[in-house]
């Protein structure tokens, strides 16, 4: 087994090191050979940017050297580089030297193949060659004129991949909706939200309400499941007071109940509330449990409420047919999102949001100031997508969904999600015929929850022999997944959808995480 030496001592140098002054003897002989950089110059870029290619293409070829999460301490860092910028220039050599010294250790390795934490962020050659163009061209698309290319190529990828999603034709363009990339799925919830603050505070208003009062009639209602960005739009929306959190448990697989939903909301009409949000989830972050949206999204019709859906890791896997079914109701829904760069290939970042009456998104987020008016806005006959999202620029982020669409092919795609399916559904076996783990939520997608059974004298659930078996698999750094808990059972998830994982790597992560139970339960 690999011991990642290397990476290790690095760390403990970096805290043997005094941190005075003057003490950094590794920048000698620092000093630029060539001639300084300069700021643009058409044949030096092509020579640096193949250089660049180059040390990305060996971190890749070598990425299998390394811990996969970084075993570095707090502060490893501050202690081994200047306190302050060189007054002079330096040459790219020492700062990729750098790079693999400094800050190839401190960095954890999510496009490693053993990485099984969190969610994958996905990485692939198209979306790469995308991402580089965009830098290349480096427009700031926030409306039609600053680079119309940029605008009319989001709408049409949108309604691509929005077909591929089989999203009812309401979401896109062409059927009058419409989608947008946000850079997160924080983002796209936050801008969801304020749609309908927007619509439901004007509602009250017009009632007779004031501003102020409207905002404390508000209701939004999550599970205790929901991602946590819910939770920060509400209070950026100035609406978190009355954000209903509603629980979950282990007998609906911690998926929202309609009927938990329909009791919260009736309670709060009937106290003169407002129920204005609901978000549902297909596919949480702790269990990838999918929320039943046909039913709650009846109740948030008759409500008049706006129903996002958050999709962020499962919605990908959505382009297959076989798992389309989880969109089920998504008819019924103002608002979806997903991220296309965790697990469609698509470099960080791409969330992309859809919706079904984009109007009521720009009546809340658009300005028209007097330095950004043209023709084309000023006649309405196109899309600014400022209007559509909380900051003014944009990057040119259609390009690699574009890329990674076309050079795979939906084909290309369906093939890159059913394999993680696959071999998730090989992991969940294995966990279901070991004698000493159990799955502690049913798989979802690629997603696998277990623990190691607690023995019969355990005085916390399994809580304690749980994270120490995490702990210890994730310090030895062949691979790396996280933890959750579901119903107070402290789970390990292993998520499996990281561009280059293989069947493969999951055997040898189950080998890790046998081997270091034996060793707990010998202790
Ligand atoms: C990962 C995740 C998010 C957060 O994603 P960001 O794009 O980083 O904001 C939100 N919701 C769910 C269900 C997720 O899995």
């Amino acid at each position: 087994m690999k011991s990642f030496a290397v990476n290790r001592i690095s760390a403990v140098a970096c805290h043997a090191t005094s941190r005075k002054e003057g003490e950094f003897k590794w920048r000698e002989g620092a000093v630029p050979l060539g001639k300084p950089m300069s700021v643009f110059e058409v044949e030096e870029f092509r020579k640096y940017g193949h250089r660049m290619v180059d040390f990305i293409a060996d971190y890749y070829r070598d990425i299998a050297e390394y811990p996969v999460r970084s075993q570095v301490q707090p502060g490893y860092l501050e202690c081994q580089l200047p306190t302050a910028a060189p007054e002079d220039p330096e040459s790219l050599d020492d700062v990729l030297a750098d790079v693999q010294s400094k800050i190839i250790p401190g960095v954890t390795h999510w496009q490693s193949p053993s990485f099984f934490a969190f969610y994958p962020a996905n990485f692939s050659t198209a979306g790469f060659l995308g991402d580089m163009l965009s830098g290349g061209l480096n427009v700031i698309g926030f409306s039609w004129i600053s680079s119309p290319a940029a605008t009319e190529l989001e709408q049409i990828v949108l309604d691509w991949l929005g077909k591929l999603l089989q999203l009812p034709e309401e979401f896109l363009f062409s059927g009058g909706g419409g989608g947008v990339i946000q850079g997160t799925a924080s983002e796209a919830v936050c801008v969801a939200m304020l749609a309908a603050r927007k619509r439901a505070v004007a509602k009250l208003m017009a009632e007779g309400a004031s501003e102020t009062e409207a905002f404390g009639r508000l209701t939004g209602y999550v599970s205790d499941q929901t991602h946590v960005s819910v939770q920060k739009a509400a209070q950026i929306a100035g609406v978190a007071a009355n954000l209903r959190v509603l629980p979950t448990n282990s007998s609906t697989n911690f998926s929202l109940s309609p009927a938990a939903l329909r009791k919260a909301v009736a309670e709060d009409a009937a106290n003169g509330f407002l129920p204005f949000f609901l978000c549902g989830t297909v596919g949480t972050t702790s269990s990838a449990a999918v929320d039943p949206l046909p039913e709650l999204g009846d109740i948030a019709l008759e409500y008049g409420m706006w129903f996002h859906v958050d999709a962020a890791f499962a919605g990908n896997a959505c382009i297959c047919p076989e798992v389309r079914h989880n969109l089920d109701g998504i008819e019924k829904v103002d608002s979806y999102s997903m991220n296309p760069h965790k697990w469609l290939l698509t470099n960080f970042d791409c969330s992309t949001l859809w919706l079904k009456d984009p109007r009521q998104l720009v009546a809340a987020m658009s300005t028209s100031p007097e330095y950004l008016r043209n023709k084309a806005t000023d006649e309405k006959l196109v899309v600014d997508y400022k209007d559509w999202q909380l900051p003014l620029g944009r990057k040119f982020r259609s390009l690699k969904l574009w890329f990674t669409m076309r050079l795979y092919g939906a084909s290309g795609l369906r093939k890159h999600i059913r394999e993680h399916i696959r071999i998730a559904e090989h992991l969940e076996s294995l966990v279901r015929t070991s004698d000493r783990f159990e799955m502690v939520a049913p798989r979802n997608f690629s997603l696998v929850c277990f623990r190691l059974k607690p023995l019969e004298n355990d005085t916390d659930n399994g809580r304690t022999v749980n994270a120490t078996l995490l702990e210890a698999i994730n310090s030895r750094g062949a691979c790396f997944l996280t933890h959750t808990v579901l119903d107070g059972v402290f789970t390990l998830r292993m998520a499996i959808g990281s561009s280059r994982t293989e069947l493969q790597h999951v055997m040898e992560a189950w080998t890790i995480i046998n081997t270091e139970a034996d060793r707990l339960m010998k202790h």
